[in-house]
């Protein structure tokens, strides 16, 4: 086998014009086109991995991987869609995506949609009535009412529905809250695992389509009243205190939280300003390396700023 085509144009000899002598005759046919073969077995193995954009980025490869795509309904019961697709789906697109699982959708995970509508979500759920989870958080253009509809069109003739992930859908009252959880409790044949609590670090942990300990992620906090995340606390001190362990659960706008551990913040301890916009508690914020100029900590959420020996935030960097 000749090396001369992985030589780069500058190693190349310079062309020779040599002469050639005058041929009248019309040139060959091109060589028959190879029949398609089918694709190796391997290829579906990893079409199993591919998450949804590198699916769709497999479909346009060529008409072979298109057909090995489009011909495995397995690869499309659990659909996910998350940024930076997010932002461009809309009602039709999710319909024909989901279509693709051929009536057997098994999971529907759509983070941060804001162009999918309630009449949008509610088709799916009719052509898909085996959906058993569904994830629609900061899905900013459906409504509360909407995803009671959708829930209810899901529950009411099959118990498959077991997890529902709904926080940042707005208008969401307690009565809502309330018909959701009785939809989805009835299809619960056992009690879910509440040993692991609902913290904020915890929550933070989640990818945002996984399902958490919870059948439902909201709940309404104990302080305000209001429908939203309610998270248990991590601190030692408040666990072991059995007052201070109920005080302390409540939403985020009610007990502000420590970014890195999920502990409850007390505003009295000095020492928490940080060189993000995120709080930490006074441990944390000792634990963690500070600016050389400010010393003030990233959270762990920045991780360039951390390992190294020393750096600058961004603020005293660029004023
Ligand atoms: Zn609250
Ligand atoms: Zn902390
Ligand atoms: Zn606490
Ligand atoms: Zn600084
Ligand atoms: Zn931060």
């Amino acid at each position: 086998m000749s090396i001369q085509p992985f030589l780069s144009t500058a190693e190349m000899p310079p062309p020779t014009l040599a002469r050639r002598p005058i041929d009248d005759s019309p040139p060959p046919p091109p060589p028959p086109r190879p029949e398609p073969s089918e694709p190796h077995g391997a290829l579906h193995l990893v079409l199993a991995y591919l998450p949804l954009p590198d699916l769709i980025a497999f479909h346009r490869v060529c008409t072979q991987f298109r057909d090995a795509v489009a011909g495995d309904l397995l690869l499309w019961r659990d659909v996910s869609v998350e940024p930076p697709l997010s932002g461009r789906l809309t009602d039709e697109a999710l319909l024909e995506i989901t279509s693709r699982a051929d009536g057997r959708l098994r999971s529907l995970a759509l983070v941060g949609c804001p162009r999918v509508s309630d009449a949008g979500i509610l088709r799916v759920a009719r052509l898909n009535r085996g959906i058993s989870k569904l994830c629609v958080p900061g899905c900013t253009y459906l409504t509360a009412n909407g995803i009671v509809r959708v829930v209810k069109e899901l529950t009411e003739r099959n118990n498959n529905l077991k997890h529902l992930k709904v926080h940042g859908i707005s208008n969401m009252t307690k009565g809502h809250l309330e018909v959701l959880k009785s939809c989805i409790t009835r299809n619960l044949t056992q009690g879910h695992d509440q040993s692991t609590p609902f913290t904020y670090a915890y929550w933070r942990s989640l990818p945002s389509n996984s399902d958490g300990v919870r059948p439902i992620d909201i709940d309404i906090c104990p302080k305000c009243r209001n429908t939203g995340l309610v998270f248990e606390c991590t601190r030692e001190s408040c666990q072991s205190m059995q007052g201070r362990w109920t005080e302390c659960k409540a939403c985020y706008f009610c007990i502000a939280r420590c970014e890195d551990c999920g502990g409850c913040i007390d505003f009295d301890e000095p020492g928490e300003e940080t060189a993000c916009s995120h709080f930490l508690c006074l441990d944390c914020w000792l634990r963690l390396p500070k600016c050389n100029l400010c010393n003030r900590p990233y959270c762990e959420r920045h991780e360039r700023f951390h390992g190294s020996n020393g750096f600058i935030c961004e603020q005293c960097l660029f004023g």
